[in-house]
């Protein structure tokens, strides 16, 4: 039995492993490498031949853990992939935005590379495009929670609520070769206790072998205070000012976070009722499928359900799809709340919003997800007085804000209770996605602190699982 390493090792983004057993190989996930250095790797060879893969399972959609999936379907891919329900739903409009903003992205890259003479060592053209995520969405298999399911005649497997986004899920593998069982665990991405909206991420208790994320391995979250109370206190001001509040979000759940978040606030009378749009088609339809899946959520949500409350819907708040409704907002006398994808200000709508707003001081920008390096929204929260959207340079004069406590990670101490949870020696932990000082960090304290031998693989390292 051999485990495959293909990625986010000593390094965050690009998930995926390849599991062979009696023959057969089973691949768990197949992520977008994200991180501007490893972005490259998009373009390796999978050294496991795409054809030869029986079946994959997906832990969840975000992109750093599906996103190259149509990639391995145009290079002959043709298994079925085991995803849960909400998961299934998600995952086509997760990949079409990615095929999208490739191919846009590919049309900038050029005209670029021409002006400044450069030449790219890779393909102008999109790893992948829109027809390829056509051909590989139907390849999916929606699956239950704790419901066992048998991939190969030598691999049964059960996903498990990881807390993390919608449909989030761990994964145990049960697989046998030569009369000898192993149970492995890989624990997708796992999120924080008590937040909104998803449940607390499982724990398990029996592994022989573990791959456990460790993005926030090194640190917990500065102490989050209560972030409903924060995002009250940025929408008074804001009013108090006469002044837009934009917030850039991701589409998926840090949008539907907000828009629970605000509805209790709207309800409560600690906002008044300001006009408040998610101007992001794709967090629109997110929203759709967070609310058909609503028996996926946690307790109070699906309270809110059974008592006919909406949840992500009240009268003063513009679900908007068009251009045109978005150009719209415009026209809207301020104070109103704006959200918009993309949530590090590198594509999207969230542009056009800033360039309407970033120049006055009684707007505010209000951030509430990690800016990645690189990003527009790194250059502002980090203070840059000019910055340049669409071509074209801003001076930074509204007020910028931000709240800490959305991350959908557990942190240092999230990690350690879910590890600590496992009953029996394990035979080795695999400590993947987080940057590699993070990582040994974290292996060290594990093996120490636990007594489980942990290990940081390297890219496209097998390790032997005996
Ligand atoms: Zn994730």
């Amino acid at each position: 039995m051999k485990l495959h390493f293909l990625g986010a090792n000593r390094q965050v983004t690009g998930s995926r492993y390849c599991l062979e057993v009696a023959g057969k190989r089973v691949m768990i996930d197949c992520g977008m490498f994200q991180e501007r250095q490893f972005q490259p790797r998009n373009w390796d060879r999978c050294p496991i031949p795409p054809a030869t893969v029986s079946a994959m399972l997906l832990t969840h959609v975000h992109i750093d853990h599906c996103g190259l999936i149509p990639k391995l379907v145009k290079d002959g891919f043709q298994a079925p992939i085991y995803a849960t329900e909400p998961s299934v739903a998600l995952v086509g409009i997760m990949m079409r935005d990615a095929a999208e903003i490739q191919e846009e992205d590919i049309g900038y890259k050029l005209k670029r590379h021409q002006r400044e003479g450069r030449k790219s060592p890779y393909p102008y053209e999109p790893l992948y495009s829109v027809q390829n995520v056509d051909q590989a969405v139907p390849m999916f298999q929606p699956v239950k929670y704790n419901q066992p399911i048998q991939v190969t005649a030598e691999v049964s497997v059960r996903f498990f609520d990881a807390g993390h986004i919608l449909g989030s899920a761990m994964i145990q593998v049960d697989a046998s070769e030569n009369g000898q069982k192993k149970r492995v665990v890989f624990s997708g991405d796992i999120g924080q206790q008590d937040k909104p909206i998803v449940r607390d991420p499982s724990l398990l208790n029996d592994a022989d072998y573990i791959v456990m994320e460790s993005t926030y391995g090194d640190r917990n979250h500065p102490h989050p205070g209560d972030t409903e109370t924060q995002l009250a206190d940025a929408i008074n001001d804001a009013v108090s000012r006469r002044g837009n509040l934009v917030i850039p979000t991701f589409a998926v759940e840090r949008a539907q976070e907000l828009v629970y978040h605000l509805g209790r606030l709207v309800r409560a009378g600690r906002i008044p009722q300001l006009p408040i749009f998610l101007d992001s088609p794709m967090a629109v339809d997110v929203t759709a499928i967070y609310l058909k899946f609503h028996d996926y959520c946690d307790e109070a949500l699906l309270k809110m359900v059974q008592d006919q409350q909406a949840p992500f819907r009240y009268p003063n708040l513009t679900m908007v799809r068009t251009a045109d409704e978005s150009k719209k907002i415009n026209d809207v006398p301020p104070p109103s709340v704006i959200m918009a994808s993309s949530g590090m200000c590198n594509a999207g709508r969230i542009k056009h919003h800033l360039k309407h707003n970033i120049e006055k001081p009684e707007a505010t920008i209000l951030f509430v997800g990690h800016q990645g390096d690189g990003t527009l929204g790194r250059q502002i929260v980090d203070g840059a007085k000019r910055v340049r959207i669409h071509g074209q340079d801003f001076q930074v004069r509204a007020k910028i804000a931000q709240i800490y406590g959305f991350s959908g990670h557990a942190d240092h101490d999230g990690l350690m209770r879910w590890i600590t949870h496992f009953q029996r020696p394990v035979r080795r932990v695999f400590l993947t996605h987080g940057e590699e000082p993070v990582a040994l960090r974290l292996a060290a304290e594990i093996t120490q602190g636990l007594g489980h031998p942990t290990y940081v693989p390297h890219y496209q390292e097998a390790v032997e699982l005996i």
